[in-house]
């Protein structure tokens, strides 16, 4: 199966470095897919300079599908200008923005009504481990974030692990991600058996090899490490 390499840049990036990062990741690699998430505003442009192999999504929408919500942004018009994908349930947003399951649930239903591949985060504290939690905490988000008949991916984000430099170890990885598939295949059916379930947290090019080597490990969601154009190809090339 292909593995999607996805970029999520946070709230970093310009506009005068569009055209040197997609120059960059030229056609992308071989075999792989290649996704990038801007801020709103880069949306656009970088969709204009990539080649059109090259995915460009969000990082989140608002749960309304238009109205008087000021600040907020459509998903219709974020397909509207060449997102494809969008991220939701980012633990950023969780924490930041107190957003709970059932809202991204929610935003989930009005992504994929606007057309957009939901990649929902699911992922637990350090504190939630350290107390023997974590695999229920998962699949509890799991089961809220998720609408039924859900059609996207998933991605693994244990939170100790993002922007810290600690990556999960293998073992980690494949234990959460088998929990993650059986969970799928309970909520989803069939769907559930193939669904793309990616892990992020501190993927760099010198760990990308083996965590993408890891059994239903289906690509990797890239923080701080896509902000490089050449470290996400580094690790697209590992896919
Ligand atoms: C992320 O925020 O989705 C992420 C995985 O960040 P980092 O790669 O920087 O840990």
């Amino acid at each position: 199966m292909r593995q999607m390499i996805a970029g999520n840049w946070k709230m970093n990036g310009t506009l005068a470095g569009i055209a040197a990062y997609a120059a960059a990741l030229g056609q992308g690699v071989a075999g792989v897919d290649l996704l990038i998430c801007p801020p709103y505003p880069l949306i656009g442009p970088l969709r204009a300079a990539c080649a059109p192999g090259i995915a460009v999504g969000a990082q989140d929408c608002a749960v309304e599908q238009s109205g008087a919500h000021t600040g907020d942004v459509a998903a219709g018009l974020l397909a509207e200008i060449g997102a494809s994908h969008i991220i939701l349930g980012h633990s950023e947003r969780r924490a930041d923005h107190n957003e709970r399951s059932a809202l991204v649930r929610d935003k989930s239903r009005t992504a994929i009504a606007a057309g957009l591949t939901p990649i929902i985060c699911v992922g637990e504290t350090l504190a939630e481990r350290d107390a023997g939690e974590a695999e229920t905490v998962v699949r509890a988000q799991l089961a809220g974030s998720l609408p039924d008949g859900f059609t996207g991916l998933v991605a693994y984000e244990p939170v100790w692990a993002i922007g810290t430099g600690k990556t999960a170890t293998e073992t980690d990885v494949q234990a959460m991600h088998a929990t993650i598939r059986a969970a799928l295949k309970k909520q989803l059916g069939e769907p559930g058996e193939t669904m793309l379930i990616l892990y992020g947290g501190s993927v760099k090019p010198t760990n990308a090899a083996t965590l993408l080597a890891t059994p239903e490990v289906g690509g990797a969601l890239v923080g701080g490490a896509s902000l490089t154009a050449t470290d996400f190809m580094a690790i697209a090339e590992a896919a």
